[in-house]
């Protein structure tokens, strides 16, 4: 396992997480297809936000409303969410597109269809 680190464009939100990102997922349903999330779910214990309060996150929720979407109020950028899985447990998510050094193409991203659920 490594620490990455990352966060939104402007810098307002900058994180650490503990993640030896084995498992990657892109999602085709119609907001991640849009946004063009790679995602990367963890355990909240692997994620520390180290800049920015999460109180100054915009939130969006739709669908089930599982995934809490927080995006940076000045640049837009979604770099980490949480939710609860399907087992009640409180998850933390990252998109790895905001990983500071992480090249996508190295990753082995698995397709999730997220567009008939
Ligand atoms: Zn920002």
């Amino acid at each position: 396992m490594k620490t990455y680190t990352g966060g939104c464009h402007c810098g307002k939100f900058r994180y650490e997480v503990d993640t030896d990102l084995e498992k990657v997922i892109e999602c085709n349903c119609s907001h991640c297809h849009m946004k063009g999330l790679v995602l990367s779910f963890i355990s909240p214990e692997q994620f520390r936000l180290t800049k920015g309060e999460e109180a100054e996150a915009t939130e969006y929720l739709f669908n089930k409303k599982k995934i809490h979407h927080l995006f940076c109020p000045v640049c837009g950028v979604q770099s980490f969410a949480w939710g609860t899985n399907s087992e009640g447990n409180v998850m933390r998510c990252v998109n790895v597109r905001c990983l500071d050094d992480v090249d996508l193409k190295t990753l082995t991203i698995t397709a999730v269809n997220g567009k008939d659920y």
